[in-house]
């Protein structure tokens, strides 16, 4: 692995950086909650999948080899509600908001998961994992349902810093509904729901029900990664009860640290005063919503161009600003590529050197907990030194190669990919051509007709004493 430094990963539970050591040399297993598919995902959503999705690049680029797994919730109430109101069965409406995930996410260049596992998948491991627990005296059953004994679990509260009696006044202070008047203590967690009218049920040792929603993610950690896993990813909302209950559960049945590092990402805030971005507030703006207005790289860089535990505000100007930015990096990158056609072969030590240390000062702003804030500022100086090589008098072909691959890789750990441009960079790279011939003959209906051809692609040229530059406007 490249470097001395040694990457530092904040933890929720300990609520420090750590030094990240992995359980196999060189291999992450993380795990990250995922939707439940019921709905169109909000930008609050996407940011959760855009933050653990950079997370993975860098790990990935750090030389990892990440198994990544991230669940559908494509059971309960939620979706109960939808296949109601849109008149499909609920397998229907977890097969159409999957499928939208998968277009919003692919829009935004995640990657997708090693694997996505639905909850539906694994009803016969959640009902072996909720029988252990009986058996080890963590839960019980009352008229179908299955509750986990919180109190029994002795680090209960832990990962979200609130002792148990905290938790016990919240817990009473809710009303008393009929599910708290089955449980032996406000506290306790439903892990299996006895079957109420209409719902989706399985067979199970109490009856037809479905599993809470806290029992899928210890189920399928342990099923795809192991009883004990690196990284557990997820909104920062998701702490408790959700990431608790699953430390809890997974635990108590296997008798093992479940997670090592715990990571939390921010929210995305809206308005003029930057009020969380939820479905239940109302205040949301689908991912579906955004990318069809926006371009795709740029709303892609706006997210994972803030650290992944600030919040981040959800503005139009802040769309806008990260366009222009990706705007910049891709006019450094055709200009550096247009100074192909006249470089001579070989490498310029000196840039050689400059992208070595560029690198190294990267992975050290990054290595802190992917500080990107700071692997930006590292950024920005690298467009600064390939604007002033492209405007060099004399440019090396392997340098200009050497450069446009570096920030091609580093701008892909925020998920851009510049590459993406490239068959409109050979159609104005050729236009540019028969230009310069048509200018060098003199003629000059046929170069001012070029020029107007690119203009009305939005292609803006400039000539330099270094040859014809383009930026889109
Ligand atoms: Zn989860």
């Amino acid at each position: 692995m490249e470097g001395k430094q040694l990457l530092r990963v904040y933890n929720t539970m300990t609520r420090q950086k750590e030094t990240f050591k992995t359980l196999q040399p060189n291999v992450v297993k993380m795990y990250v909650c995922g939707p439940t598919v019921y709905n169109y995902i909000h930008i609050g959503n996407a940011r959760s999948a855009v933050a653990f999705d950079t997370i993975r690049r860098y790990l990935e680029f750090r030389g990892y080899r990440v198994d990544y797994i991230s669940n559908f919730t494509d059971i309960g109430e939620k979706l109960a509600r939808t296949a109601e109101a849109e008149q499909i069965s609920v397998a229907a409406v977890a097969a159409k908001y999957i499928a939208i995930f998968n277009e919003d996410t692919g829009a935004l260049n995640i990657e997708p998961a090693t694997y996505h596992p639905r909850a539906t998948e694994s009803i016969p491991e959640i009902i072996a994992f909720v029988s252990d627990l009986i058996d080890k005296g963590y839960a019980y059953e009352v008229e179908g349902d299955v509750y986990f004994r919180a109190r029994r679990y002795t680090n209960y509260g832990e990962l979200s810093h609130q002792p148990l009696d905290r938790l016990e006044v919240g817990a009473s202070q809710r009303t008393a509904d009929e599910e708290t008047a089955r449980k032996e203590d406000p506290v306790d967690f439903a892990l299996w729901k006895a079957q109420k009218p209409g719902e989706v049920a399985w067979d199970s040792p109490w009856g037809p029900g479905s599993p809470g929603w806290h029992i899928e993610c210890s189920v399928m950690a342990g099923k795809y990664l192991g009883e004990t896993i690196d990284i557990h990813g997820g909104g920062e909302d998701l702490a408790f009860p959700h990431h608790e209950n699953e430390i809890a559960q997974s635990e108590s049945h296997t008798g093992k640290k479940f997670v090592n590092y715990w990571l939390h990402n921010g929210f995305v805030t809206i308005g003029h005063d930057d009020e969380k971005m939820s479905k239940s507030l109302g205040n949301f703006v689908t991912a579906h919503e955004v990318l069809a207005k926006y371009d795709h790289q740029a709303v892609r860089f706006f997210m994972s161009a803030t650290h992944y535990r600030r919040p981040i505000r959800y503005t139009e100007d802040g769309i806008e600003e990260a366009l222009n930015e990706v705007q910049r990096f891709k006019i450094a990158r055709a200009n550096l590529l247009y100074r192909r056609r006249d470089a001579i072969a070989g490498v310029d030590q000196q840039i050689t050197a400059a992208i070595a240390t560029a690198r190294e000062q990267f992975i050290e702003a990054m290595d802190d907990d992917f500080n990107v804030q700071n692997g930006l500022v590292v950024l920005h100086d690298f467009l600064r030194l390939m604007n002033n090589y492209a405007a060099e008098e004399i440019v090396h072909l392997d340098s200009i190669i050497d450069l446009v691959k570096q920030l091609e890789t580093f701008l892909s750990i925020f998920g851009v990919n510049l590459a993406q441009e490239d068959h409109l960079n050979s159609d104005v790279a050729d236009l540019i051509v028969q230009r310069n011939v048509a200018r060098a003959a003199k003629d000059y209906a046929t170069s001012d007709r070029i020029r107007d051809e690119l203009a009305a692609q939005g292609v803006i040229l400039e000539d330099t004493p270094q040859g014809t530059r383009w930026r889109q406007q």
